[in-house]
């Protein structure tokens, strides 16, 4: 092992992972250091994405869905099948195969672009030096011309509902239930409670989501988040807003808990409870007091628009820095800061960065919503299409949602696209491409789509925007 790099990357998630391979991709010696472990007790890469995140909930997500449509959706279309089942414990294994396959994977991207894996923990000294535990034997110190933290989240505890790992659980621990849970409480309705609320709730379990806010999906745009509110609720979702969490106690194997809504005090009785209010950036002993690098007033790193830290040289990517917490945007600033470590001049689109709930149907959308441009006053145009009348979307027997873009009064630029439907993940990316090259709502229109597919309900929701799509009644009709 050398002591001497042109980058040390801490952190091998999604953010660090990506920002190391490019590194090296450019001629760079790149070492990446991470300290994660898996359940057998050994290294491993990929960060919460791979291993506690994005991944092993998808798996469960699309697991529980072909569950779902084999208990209620192919009867309906005329296929019959036997008495639908369960098997958990095969559920967690897949789970498990998914993961192991893409963490397997990074070693070898590793190696074949040749990146130094240094398995153990990373913290910052002055003057780009590094000092390296690896997970059996002394520390060390590197030291780099660059660094690049990647050190990523974990998940925010409240005191009310402390988790204990067995009864209350944060999204690790929902991730690996080892039976379905007759009554399963969630405390946050956010995009991972949502998540995890589907699951089980597909499996069986009674699930009842308690939200602090009044909204529901505030970052979303309000008739979606109305429309998915409904929509979710109808497959047995038991959502209440403006309920605070207050307390949560075991008894008996069975999780009391105590919260406040508009009436007073409530208690409910639940087999396991999910927290899950949120992450925090993850900072625990990773910089040294005379590293230079600063945290700003909510305790991620501060960096600048080109993920640069108060220290030279020092760049903080993913998770760890200000922006959504997803991995999509972890992995643009950790190439963004490669090149850019390379002399090249690329930058990170912050207002192209699309946001998915991955439930069903799936809940995209990218840019501004009609709520944000209400309120800065700025005169835009909608057009919407629902999937209820889409050819495919009817074939599919999966007609739930819409899609709605809001485009500029005057330019006609598309300022925000919201997708509430089947594959609206896939669908957002068109949305994305078209909002990365400027494009009007009349771009998207004049663009030809394949017929039939769920895609042309954003050609149709695009033509929409000037009045005249073709498969509905306009409101506003226009030559
Ligand atoms: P992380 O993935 O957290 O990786 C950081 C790594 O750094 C870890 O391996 C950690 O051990 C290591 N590390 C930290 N400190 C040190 C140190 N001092 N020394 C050495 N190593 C260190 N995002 C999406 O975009 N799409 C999704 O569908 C999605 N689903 C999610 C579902 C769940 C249940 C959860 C919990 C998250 C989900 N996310 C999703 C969020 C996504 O996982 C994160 O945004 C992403 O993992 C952040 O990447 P990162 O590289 O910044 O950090
Ligand atoms: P997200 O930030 O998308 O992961 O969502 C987390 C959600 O948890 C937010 O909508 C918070 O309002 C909610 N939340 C945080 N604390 C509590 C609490 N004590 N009781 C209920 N909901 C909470």
């Amino acid at each position: 092992m050398s002591d001497k790099y042109d980058v040390i990357v801490i952190g091998a998630g999604p953010a660090g992972y990506h920002a190391a391979i490019r590194c090296a991709q450019l001629g760079m010696s790149t070492a990446c250091i991470d300290k994660s472990l898996n359940e057998d007790g050994d290294p491993v890469l990929g960060g919460t994405c791979l291993n506690w995140g994005c991944i092993p909930s998808k798996a469960l997500l699309d697991i529980s869905h072909k569950f779902a449509e084999a208990q209620h959706g192919l009867p309906d279309v005329g296929v019959k099948t036997g008495k639908v089942s369960i098997d958990v414990a095969r559920m967690m294994e897949k789970k498990t195969e998914v993961v192991k396959k893409l963490t397997g994977g990074i070693p070898q991207l590793f190696k074949g672009n040749g990146v130094t894996s240094l398995p153990g923990t990373g913290k910052l000294l002055a003057a780009r030096q590094v000092e390296y535990t690896p997970h059996e034997g002394k520390a060390k110190v590197l030291q780099a011309e660059h660094v690049i933290i990647a050190a990523g989240s974990v998940p925010v505890d409240i005191p009310p509902a402390p988790v204990d790992g067995k009864h209350i659980v944060d999204s690790t621990g929902a991730l690996s239930f080892d039976s379905v849970p007759k009554r399963l409480g969630v405390i946050g309705a956010g995009i991972i409670g949502l998540e995890l609320g589907s699951v089980w709730n597909r499996l069986g379990s009674e699930v009842v989501l308690l939200e602090a806010l009044d909204e529901f999906l505030p970052m979303a745009d309000e008739r979606i988040g109305k429309d998915a509110m409904k929509i979710f609720q109808k497959q047995g979702l038991d959502i209440r807003l403006g309920c605070r969490v207050t307390g949560a106690e075991v008894k008996n194997r069975k999780v009391q808990v105590a919260y406040k809504d508009k009436d007073g005090e409530q208690t409910l009785e639940f087999d396991k409870l999910i927290v899950a209010v949120g992450r925090r950036p993850y900072t625990e002993g990773l910089l040294s007091p005379d590293s230079g690098v600063n945290l700003d007033e909510r305790g991620y790193l501060y960096v600048n628009d080109l993920c640069a830290t108060d220290a030279p040289n020092v760049y903080a990517v993913g998770d760890v820095v200000r922006g959504p917490m997803l991995a999509h945007k972890g992995m643009e600033e950790g190439i963004m800061v490669a090149e850019r470590i390379a002399g090249q001049k690329p930058l990170v689109n912050y207002e192209t960065v699309p946001s998915v709930i991955y439930t069903h149907p799936e809940v995209a959308w990218v840019g501004q919503t009609e709520q944000q441009l209400k309120a800065s006053g700025e005169a835009y145009n909608v057009g919407t299409f629902p999937f209820s009348v889409n050819g495919r979307a009817l074939a599919a027997n999966d007609t739930d949602g819409m899609v709605k873009i809001l485009a500029d009064a005057d330019s006609d630029r598309i300022l925000g696209v919201h997708v509430l439907g089947p594959q609206a993940s896939e669908l957002i990316a068109q949305a994305v491409i078209a909002m990365e090259f400027d494009a009007s709502a009349e771009d998207l229109g004049l663009t030809m789509f394949a017929h039939p597919t769920l895609s042309e309900a954003v050609h149709e929701a695009a033509l929409g925007v000037a009045g005249h799509a073709i498969h509905m009644v306009n409101r506003k009709k226009k030559k």
